[in-house]
């Protein structure tokens, strides 16, 4: 059994002229923007021409698919939503390769007492937060969190809900039962450079690593940059250059090859040319597949930060803004597809997801899995998004037999 290609292309395509913007070729579909409640119709539409079910829940998930939900059902998708500048790939690709998978089965007459659906879920992106489809279903929302958030520009949620005809409190109704979920699978493109560096056609996830981010100060002394001898300063930026340095060291001795130690984001205050820096604020996100190791990783920065501050003269201070473990993806359903990447013949590797996916809320729910296909040069969220049709195909037969192998257990 075979994907219908060029039919895939049509619709990514088609889609993709949805919240398009010509100047910078890049595809606008915040959360709840006109745009992407256009698309969630426009999908609607197609999934209901060629035959299925469709409705909205309250949280602007879309869902299309036959049989009966009450049953534990084999659910697909991902987010039709994007980042502003996005491309065309992110997320739509998980939905339209759904709905071609069924499309597929149907054509071939595959028959089954299991329900299949696929869902296009609601701002995944972060536009509020992000995941908030995911979360509904997962039903990890409550109703504080749901009033009070609101995007950069102080838009709440529930007024762009509202505006859009929808009502934000209506997301709490739409949680799954963890019974009516057989399995969850989501095919997405890396947005790394792991594959198509390496030439590999499929990235069959082991989960999604955990992260953790610190806000950290440094605090020695302002002063003149003319006048305060170099041996007698308190250079706050001194302290934050010897921590980059330290970053392999703390990798090598306390991480794993699957490590990621980022500063992305640093204040030197004043702020001045003319001025020693007084203080140096900066972001430190670690990232592991391993709590443990996330642990020791952290514990490292703490002490490799303090030696630092004894050294410059500085005083060393952090607070955690965030702590989220890994999310493991369910170990059968990623066994179930390596077992049809190698039965395909395609290329392939077991690896974590350093972004996050619909997949890590799916997974507390159902079993859960995620299939990654090669990003070129590694490149998303931006116009240059691209993955060859090739991978595409490649990638959502691979989601068609697992889906297959899940209906004849
Ligand atoms: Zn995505």
């Amino acid at each position: 059994m075979q994907i219908n290609c060029e039919r895939l292309k049509a619709n990514l395509l088609e889609l993709s002229r949805i919240g398009y913007n010509e100047d910078d070729r890049g595809v606008y579909r915040p959360g709840f923007s006109d745009a992407d409640m256009q698309a969630r119709s426009w999908l609607q539409d197609k999934a209901k021409a060629a035959g299925y079910e469709t409705y909205m829940d309250g949280a602007g998930n879309v869902f299309f698919g036959r049989g009966d939900r009450n049953k534990p059902t084999v659910l697909m998708g991902s987010h039709i939503d994007s980042v502003p500048a996005g491309g065309i790939f992110d997320g739509t690709l998980g939905v339209i390769a759904a709905l071609e998978v069924m499309q597929t089965l149907d054509e071939n007459d595959v028959q089954s007492e299991t329900p299949i659906w696929a869902v296009a879920t609601a701002e995944e992106e972060g536009r509020f937060g992000g995941m908030f489809g995911a979360q509904a279903i997962a039903g990890k929302l409550n109703p504080d969190w749901v009033l009070s958030a609101h995007d950069a520009d102080e838009v709440y949620l529930k007024d762009a809900m509202s505006a859009q005809g929808l009502d934000a409190m209506a997301a709490l109704d739409a949680a799954w039962r963890p019974e009516q979920l057989k399995a969850f699978l989501e095919l997405h493109i890396e947005q790394g450079p792991v594959l198509f560096q390496d030439n590999l056609q499929i990235g069959v996830v082991d989960g999604i690593s955990g992260v953790f981010k610190w806000i950290v100060h440094l605090k020695g002394k302002a002063d003149h940059a003319g006048t305060a001898p170099m041996d007698k300063r308190s250079d706050a930026f001194m302290g934050l250059a010897d921590f980059a340095h330290e970053i392999d060291r703390i990798i090598a001795e306390n991480g794993t090859d699957k490590t990621r130690i980022t500063v992305g984001k640093v204040e030197l205050k004043p702020g001045n040319p003319h001025t020693v820096p007084g203080e140096a604020v900066f972001t430190i996100v670690g990232r592991d597949m391993d709590e443990e190791v996330m642990k020791e990783l952290a514990n490292a920065c703490n002490k490799t930060l303090s030696a630092i501050a004894r050294r410059h003269h500085l005083r060393f201070e952090y607070e955690q803004s965030s702590w989220l473990g890994p999310k493991p993806c369910s170990k059968p359903i990623s066994d179930l597809i390596e077992k049809q990447v190698k039965k395909r013949g395609y290329s392939f590797t077991r690896m974590p997801s350093g972004a996050g996916h619909d997949t890590q809320f799916l997974s507390e729910i159902t079993e859960a899995g995620l299939i990654f296909i090669p990003s070129v040069n590694g490149v998303s969220h931006a116009p240059d998004e691209w993955s060859h049709w090739h991978d595409v195909e490649a990638g959502t037969n691979v989601l068609l037999d697992t889906v297959q192998e899940l209906l004849d257990d």
